[in-house]
């Protein structure tokens, strides 16, 4: 395993990006498991749900918005903090940037050291990294859930739980049935859980499901369009989440450190979920994170560019 790559540095084939209709209201731009970013449509005003990594590819969404509507992006929701997709938020020109307050809490706390290490990590993903003008913040906060009102379309922002990060937030619209899920659901990509809440996860993918989503735009690969499709990428989700978070348990019940609990992780792992992509860049920091949370960091540590580094080496040298 040690001609491996750092993260996603191999990772340099661009990927064709998909522009799907939803709903009368929904659409869905996606990248063959690159992050997504989710577009709703109002009588009067656009949001959109997640930025990408740097304003010139925000502003290739932007583009693919003027195929469908001439109406002004006003908002910009933010689905966590992730680097990778809050950065770009200047170039929609938006009005407002919401987030959960969980999610501005982690900008403010780890905001600098997240963007640090993410652009190390996927050199590619940051197109244009210098036209980055640094950190985004939220402009509207709120806690638990809200209602958006775009003219007579209802929008819930709502936070249904921990689970890819502390301030996870969704958005659904109730009479569409369309969910945009951010990173809780991914589908033919590797959920990334340096972040997470391992052991909230999976009520927060019950609460999820509750909503009974017909279809649904995921953190990660293509949106899914019939009630099965959501179900499977759910599934999948959650299977990954308790294959993984199970292996690490038994490592660390029996007295292994964090080398060995990692490879007989990979191991475990690789048949079934080996083929989703970023596999190889996720599983060091997933099982990291897994191992931390079996002990005693309840809370996820910051990650900078220098921690990444090396855990690589002592995961993969
Ligand atoms: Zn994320």
């Amino acid at each position: 395993m040690s001609d491996k790559k750092f993260a996603s540095q191999a990772d340099l084939a661009e990927k064709k990006v998909s522009f799907d209709q939803l709903s009368d209201h929904a659409y869905a731009y996606t990248a063959e498991g690159d992050p997504n970013t989710g577009v709703v449509i109002g009588d009067d005003a656009v949001m959109v749900i997640d930025a990408q990594a740097t304003p010139v590819m925000a502003q290739d969404v932007l583009r693919h918005i003027r195929t469908v509507t001439d109406k002004p992006v006003k908002y910009v929701m933010l689905s966590h903090y992730h680097a990778v997709r809050v950065l770009g938020a200047s170039g929609f020109g938006a009005e407002h940037v919401i987030a959960s307050r969980d999610t501005y809490d982690l900008i403010a706390e780890r905001g600098e050291a997240d963007m640090k290490s993410e652009i190390e990590r996927f050199p590619r993903l940051f197109r244009a990294v210098e036209s980055v003008p640094g950190l985004t913040w939220p402009t509207l906060v709120f806690q638990g859930h809200m209602t958006l009102w775009l003219g007579t379309l209802r929008v819930e922002i709502m936070q249904l739980g921990r689970g890819h990060t502390k301030g996870d937030t969704v958005v659904w619209l109730p009479e569409d049935r369309v969910l945009f899920s951010g990173d809780l659901v991914e589908y033919g990509a590797t959920p990334y859980t340096g972040d997470a809440y391992l052991t909230d996860w999976p009520a927060t993918l019950d609460a999820l499901a509750a909503l009974r989503p017909a279809k649904l735009v995921p953190g990660r690969g293509a949106s899914l369009k019939t009630p099965d499709e959501v179900a499977a990428g759910i599934a999948g989700t959650r299977a990954f989440i308790s294959d993984m978070f199970a292996s690490v348990k038994r490592g660390v019940a029996s007295g292994k450190d964090l080398r060995s609990v990692y490879r007989e992780t990979y191991a475990a792992l690789a048949p079934k979920y080996g083929q989703w992509v970023i596999f190889d860049h996720c599983l060091p920091f997933d099982v990291s994170r897994a191992y931390d949370e079996c002990g005693v960091h309840r809370d996820p540590r910051i990650w900078t560019a220098q921690r990444d580094k090396e855990l690589w080496q002592a995961l993969e040298g």
